[in-house]
């Protein structure tokens, strides 16, 4: 017994006094992954990441707003969507306190970005904020005035319109431009 005493006193606390004192994680620690709306461009790679579904990534009824959604409840905190998130939209925190009262609703995090529509068909295919990362990216490539214009004009266009605009060029024997 004066044996264990001796190495209770040598190595000194084992528990913590949480929930009566804040309970401090280790480091790396994978708790609720914590969304930043304004970093948000919808690209949906956290949603085809997350193994589980906890997050989707779609369109509201009317096709107004690409609505990205997080069900905690769903979460196994593996922390996919934080590894391929390109912007840090969406990054593991510090936070396990997640119970809630009564209503699992409460457990739900949404954010609703602006639609883009295709500037050949009209259709939604995308959210604004997209296009427009993808159009910074591209301009730091130094693709010239030109090329930055197509390109524009390109990110703009829903994949069905790219497709039908590459058959009838490739038919035609030229190369595509979308104007
Ligand atoms: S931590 Fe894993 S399970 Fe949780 S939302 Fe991210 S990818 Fe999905
Ligand atoms: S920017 Fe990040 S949080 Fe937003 S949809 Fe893409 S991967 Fe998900």
């Amino acid at each position: 017994m004066l044996k264990l005493l001796d190495i209770s006193k040598k190595y000194g606390d084992a528990t913590h006094k949480y929930p009566f004192e804040p309970y401090v994680v280790a480091d790396n620690f994978r708790g609720k992954p914590a969304y930043k709306f304004d970093l948000c461009i919808g690209c949906a790679a956290c949603g085809i990441a997350c193994p589980s579904n906890a997050i989707t990534v779609q369109f509201n009824e009317d096709q107004s707003k690409l609505v990205w959604e997080f069900d905690c409840g769903r979460c196994i905190f593996c922390g996919r969507c934080d590894e391929v998130c390109p912007t840090a939209a969406i990054t593991l925190s510090n936070e396990f306190e997640l119970a809630v009262k009564f209503d699992k609703n409460a457990l739900i995090q949404r954010g609703e970005l602006e639609t883009q529509y295709c500037s050949k068909c009209n259709k939604p295919f995308s959210a604004k904020r997209l296009v427009h990362y993808g159009y910074e990216c591209l301009s730091k490539a130094n693709l010239g005035e030109k090329r930055l214009k197509e390109a524009e004009n390109y990110l703009t266009v829903c994949p069905t319109c790219k497709k039908t605009a590459t058959a009838t060029s490739f038919t035609r024997g030229e190369e595509m431009v979308i104007e």
